[in-house]
């Protein structure tokens, strides 16, 4: 764990995606929450190591499991997330605990020894749509919707510590996960995650970083988006383009957990990507048909 500010405390290495914990003067204020029981009640621990204000939010930065598992080993906290996220989280039942139970099983199996006497999804609380700012003691925190990686993604910025956590936008050490994305959306969130200033951006996964991670994610991501519009010009299926773009995935090291399910991932986000970039190409002939007065 690391002191990466004043009273702004962020942690790496948990299985999951990162967190942090913001000691306010008024409360403590969470980003993200680990994701495996035993690690949850670790954080807690080193929470409560430094401070005895009690943990009042937790801030969600999207609705995936790595992110949001671990909000229940917070019992009187308010979790704020997006409107987006509210409205995944609500509809997780039986099957997100059957996907979850057996991903870890083999793995994990003291987390799912535990999930299975009790896993309790805390939906939020709060939510917001475009952004939010918390005055809580002599912290300001704002929470600003920025899409891209899901119509749910957030980050937390607070601009007077010039600290970043960018949520999934960015990520350092894996491929970024593109099923649920719009990667146009998600190259202007990144123009727009330039434009503010800080010194230290928290990736959702990945060591600590700095403003150049948001280029190195651009680069990647108009890398795909080129290569899947030459694909799906030359007339190649969505099947066959993911197919044939699967090798790209070796771009980013891909974490042990992760490697069972990268590939069969990867060509799913390009899919993603394929059905993005179908759609803008007929509404460019569409429009081309139009200013030549042809149908
Ligand atoms: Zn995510």
């Amino acid at each position: 764990m690391r002191e990466i500010a004043p009273n702004v405390f962020v942690e790496t290495e948990y299985h999951g995606a990162n967190v942090a914990f913001i000691v306010t003067g008024a409360g403590v204020i969470l980003v993200d929450a680990p994701m495996l029981p035993k690690q949850a009640r670790h954080w807690l621990k080193e929470i409560q190591k430094r401070t005895d204000e009690p943990v009042r939010y937790i801030i969600n930065t999207d609705h995936h499991r790595a992110h949001i598992v671990g909000n229940q080993h917070f019992p009187g906290a308010h979790v704020i997330a997006h409107e987006n996220a509210w409205k995944e989280i609500r509809s997780y039942g039986d099957s997100f605990r059957t996907r979850l139970l057996n991903m870890y099983r083999d793995r994990m199996p003291d987390a799912v020894a535990e999930w299975e006497k009790d896993l309790r999804i805390v939906k939020p609380h709060i939510t917001f749509t475009s952004r939010s700012v918390l005055f809580k003691g002599d912290k300001e925190i704002h929470l600003i919707a920025v899409g891209g990686h899901t119509p749910a993604t957030s980050v937390v910025y607070l601009p007077r510590e010039r600290v970043l956590f960018a949520g999934d936008v960015v990520v350092t050490n894996r491929p970024p996960f593109l099923s649920q994305g719009n990667t146009k959306e998600w190259l202007e969130a990144l123009t727009y995650l330039r434009k503010l200033r800080y010194d230290i951006l928290i990736p959702g996964h990945g060591e600590l970083t700095g403003k150049e991670a948001t280029q190195k994610m651009s680069e990647y991501l108009r890398m795909v988006r080129r290569r899947v519009r030459t694909a799906y010009q030359s007339g190649l299926s969505k099947g066959d383009t993911a197919r044939s773009l699967a090798h790209l995935v070796r771009f980013w090291p891909i974490p042990p957990f992760e490697k069972p399910k990268a590939d069969r991932r990867f060509k799913s986000g390009l899919g993603r990507v394929w059905n993005e970039i179908r759609t803008e190409e007929l509404a460019k002939s569409r429009t081309k048909a139009k200013a030549t007065g042809k149908d």
